[in-house]
């Protein structure tokens, strides 16, 4: 059998420099590419597909809507035109709070000094920083600290004067417009989306976004005010939760539960932790999220020196490979491609990373290895005996540990709204997952879960799924005539109302 057309195969020795590993054909773990100056040309963009782009991010903190709009057009049609589904992802700002203008663009700050951070709607100077967050001094309590400019300035708080927040400078440095602010020891207190929030996820959901991510999600309420406002909206869009305050990883189960995907947002949470906490909240997030079955993606600094250099540091490649190995559904580029200089190279750079990877954890039969820490259950009520969850997790275990089993070429899945697909991709099964459906929608999203390969079918077409499943595996080559596949349907429905079935065809 020939393993670079078809896997999985008869597995070889670990990678060795004498002989290179011949990678796998499909990649599992999903490339998101932020949009931006630096990409939105059409032939770019094709480019950027061609080379394993699978869901283009559209940044709210930045652009203009008609600019969103001409991308959001171009990708839907380039994607229909490439007969690929791919996704478009609209990323809200959240209550980002930042500083406002400097009368000269920008400030020194001296380590030693006293500075004052003041609510007053008026231009900075030296010594003096405006927020137009007006709720900073009351969030804010004295010897706290206060973080700026992505957490390269820092600042403790002395004393509180009304509006005026008097705080003396910990690291100094140049502070510019508009820069970040973050309160990591604080209780923010600002409301979960904001006016721009509402009016951007209204422009984006009337463009037909496929994805929403919420920023500085701190609560599952926070979620659940987005879900309502959408109900209200009649509209509909998978909710990505943005995972970047500390109190989230307090309410990491619930907001799991709430949304319908997560992101390990490490700007912010890099910013707000202390470094060293980073990788275990990433792989704590990955986990609680595998558990519920819900995607995650892990973002920011991936590729970060890419963004001007053509080759990147060996440090990057590692951390590709532990967030593949770790179980992360998708893989989320920033400034690397919206703008970077070398926007093509760094998505290619990302796919031969992930590819070698998988491969190698595929060889050592690291596939499908359950979420790390079992003392990271689900919520009781998802894992009740006899629940929708309990029973499609035993199903999607089974049906992974078939396909190693028996060494099938291709397990087909009809997921009519995903949730079946994505139970049985956070199995982790070792070969590729063909996930049909028939609604447009549901078959991008479907392009955020790992390993799965999603396809738009007809009532007609899926009439006959013994026979649909055998022509898409010949399709996509993952079979050939005599090899086995295994087709799943129906275990979305509850246990007792419909059974679910695996079964065992022959292409
Ligand atoms: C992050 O903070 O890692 C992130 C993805 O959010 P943003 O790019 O909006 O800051």
């Amino acid at each position: 059998m020939d393993q670079a057309n078809t896997d999985p195969d008869t597995k070889q020795s670990k990678t060795c420099p004498a002989s290179p590993l011949k990678l796998l054909k499909n990649k599992r773990t999903k490339i998101i590419a932020t949009l931006g100056p630096a990409c939105e040309d059409e032939h770019i963009i094709r480019k950027l597909i061609e080379s394993g782009v699978n869901i283009f991010r559209l940044n709210m903190s930045h652009g203009e809507h008609a600019t969103h709009r001409e991308n959001y057009l171009r990708i839907r049609a380039l994607g229909e035109e490439m007969g690929q589904a791919i996704a478009i992802l609209a990323d809200l700002c959240g209550p980002k709070i930042r500083t406002g203008r400097f009368k000269t663009g920008s400030i020194e700050l001296k380590q030693g000094e006293t500075v004052t951070l003041t609510m007053r709607d008026m231009i900075g100077e030296a010594g003096l920083i405006p927020s137009q967050y007006a709720a900073l001094a009351d969030d804010i309590a004295p010897n706290q600290r206060i973080f700026l400019a992505d957490g390269v300035l820092e600042l403790r708080v002395e004393r509180i004067e009304q509006s005026e927040v008097i705080c003396r400078v910990e690291q100094g440095g140049t502070l510019g417009d508009h820069k970040g602010i973050n309160l990591p020891d604080a209780r923010v207190s600002a409301p979960a989306m904001t006016e721009k929030d509402f009016r951007d996820a209204e422009f984006a959901v009337q463009l037909g976004v496929d994805f929403l991510a919420l920023s500085f999600v701190r609560r599952a309420e926070d979620v659940e005010l987005l879900r309502n406002w959408l109900q209200g909206q009649k509209t509909q869009a998978v909710i990505i939760a943005k995972i970047e305050r500390p109190e989230a990883l307090c309410a990491a189960e619930a907001i799991v539960e709430a949304a319908d995907a997560i992101m390990v947002a490490r700007g912010d949470l890099g910013v707000e932790l202390p470094p060293e906490e980073v990788p275990t909240a990433q792989q704590m997030l990955i986990d609680t999220a595998r558990v519920q079955h819900k995607p995650v993606i892990v973002a920011t600094q991936i590729l970060e020196s890419m963004i001007e250099h053509a080759r990147p540091t060996r440090a990057e490649t590692t951390d590709i490979f532990h967030s593949v190995s770790s179980g992360a559904d998708a893989l989320m580029l920033s400034g690397e491609t919206a703008v970077g200089a070398h926007p093509l190279l760094a998505v290619q750079t990302m796919n031969r990373t992930i590819r070698h990877a998988e491969t190698y954890l595929w060889q050592a039969n690291a596939f499908g290895a359950p979420p790390n820490g079992s003392s990271l259950a689900a919520t009781p009520s998802a894992t009740a005996p006899g629940t929708t969850l309990m029973f499609g997790d035993a199903v999607a275990r089974a049906t992974a540990k078939l396909s190693r089993d028996l060494m099938v070429r291709g397990i087909v899945v009809l997921s009519r709204s995903g949730t079946t697909a994505a139970m049985v991709s956070s199995a982790r099964p070792e070969s590729p997952v063909i996930a049909v459906t028939t609604d447009a929608r549901t078959v991008r999203c479907m392009n955020l879960l790992w390993g799965v390969i999603p396809v738009l079918a007809t009532e007609d077409d899926i009439q006959d799924m013994a026979e649909l499943a055998r022509r898409l595996a010949r399709e996509h080559n993952l079979a050939t005539s005599g090899d086995s596949i295994l087709l799943v349907q129906g275990f979305h429905c509850q246990p007792q109302k419909n059974h679910p079935s695996v079964t065992i065809l022959c292409t």
